[in-house]
């Protein structure tokens, strides 16, 4: 499973960061997930239930923060809202967009004692 690697992932970053800072417990745990990432939201949390245990983050909140896509046309500059990757932007119909938001995927901030 996808999101599973993901869940091991963000707890090792956070683990390291609050090794780092000589810290007992993580309070808190805030993740930022781009509409875009690929990443399904309920998997992922699903994944990080189990994936804590017995780690520093067992007792931590996870707060996952949803990013929400963005997209700007490269034919008439118009912003928009994709829905994936494969979209058309609503102004001009060009499929030719950059994404300027949304594929996001990090530990934003960690909240230790
Ligand atoms: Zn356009």
């Amino acid at each position: 499973m996808h999101e599973f690697s993901i869940a091991v992932n963000i707890i090792d970053i956070a683990s390291k960061a609050a090794e780092n800072e000589d810290a007992e417990k993580i309070n808190e745990v805030e993740i930022e997930v781009g509409m875009l990432s690929g990443v399904i939201i309920e998997a992922l949390e699903f994944a990080l239930e189990s994936a804590v245990k017995n780690t520093l983050l067992e007792n931590a909140k996870i707060v996952i923060d949803k990013v929400k896509a963005l997209a700007k046309c490269n034919d008439c500059q118009a912003e928009f809202e994709p829905d994936n990757l494969i979209a058309q932007c609503p102004v001009c119909s060009s499929i030719d967009f950059k994404i300027i938001r949304g594929r996001e995927l990090r530990v934003k901030s960690i909240n230790v004692d």
